[in-house]
């Protein structure tokens, strides 16, 4: 998902932190085959949900109490909540975090932030369209370490003889020049 270059994405500390108590809930809203083991108390086994595991004589089980934490005699039956998310949903801890934000009705942020550049500041504050500042010959220039768009001032003939610079927050200020960019 990307908005004018921006990444909206999820924070994972984020995600964990939330889900933190919460995955005995969770877990079996987004894979119901662990219900059963969410449900058994203590240490009661029961029979393995990963379908590679011919499992017998019940050797799975979730410790509600340590962060729903999954044993069994397999490989793929141990593991934390995270663990059992991604292999039973085939996806990866990305995709994980995604089933448990949705789940939990977390919305992604807009880390970077990108900072309009003083042409679209300047239009919005003087109420004039950037393509009009452009058609004027507006230039993006440094006042000192200011950033300004800068109109040149011609004369009757046409030439510029000086520049008149913009910032948002300014009424501008004219700049002498003889016609000649610096
Ligand atoms: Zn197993």
């Amino acid at each position: 998902m990307s908005t004018n270059g921006t990444a909206a994405r999820l924070d994972s500390d984020e995600v964990k932190l939330a889900m933190r108590g919460r995955e005995a809930e969770i877990l079996p809203a987004i894979c119901p085959e662990l219900g059963e083991a969410i449900e058994a108390t203590g240490t009661k086994h029961v029979h393995c949900p990963f379908p590679d595991h011919d499992d017998k004589d019940p050797s799975f089980r979730i410790d509600n109490d340590n962060g729903c934490r999954a044993y069994c005699t397999c490989d793929a039956g141990k593991g934390d909540a995270i663990d059992l998310i991604c292999r039973l949903r085939g996806c990866d801890f990305k995709g994980a975090m995604e089933l448990i934000a949705d789940y939990l009705g977390l919305v992604a942020t807009t880390r970077e932030v990108i900072r309009p550049s003083t042409f679209e500041l300047v239009a919005r504050a003087k109420n004039m369209p950037v393509e009009s500042m452009v058609a004027y010959g507006a230039e993006a220039a440094k006042r000192g370490k200011v950033e300004v768009v800068r109109f040149p001032v011609r004369d009757e003939s046409g030439e510029c003889h000086s520049y008149f610079d913009l910032t948002p927050n300014h009424k501008g200020w004219f700049k002498k020049g003889k016609g000649k960019r610096e």
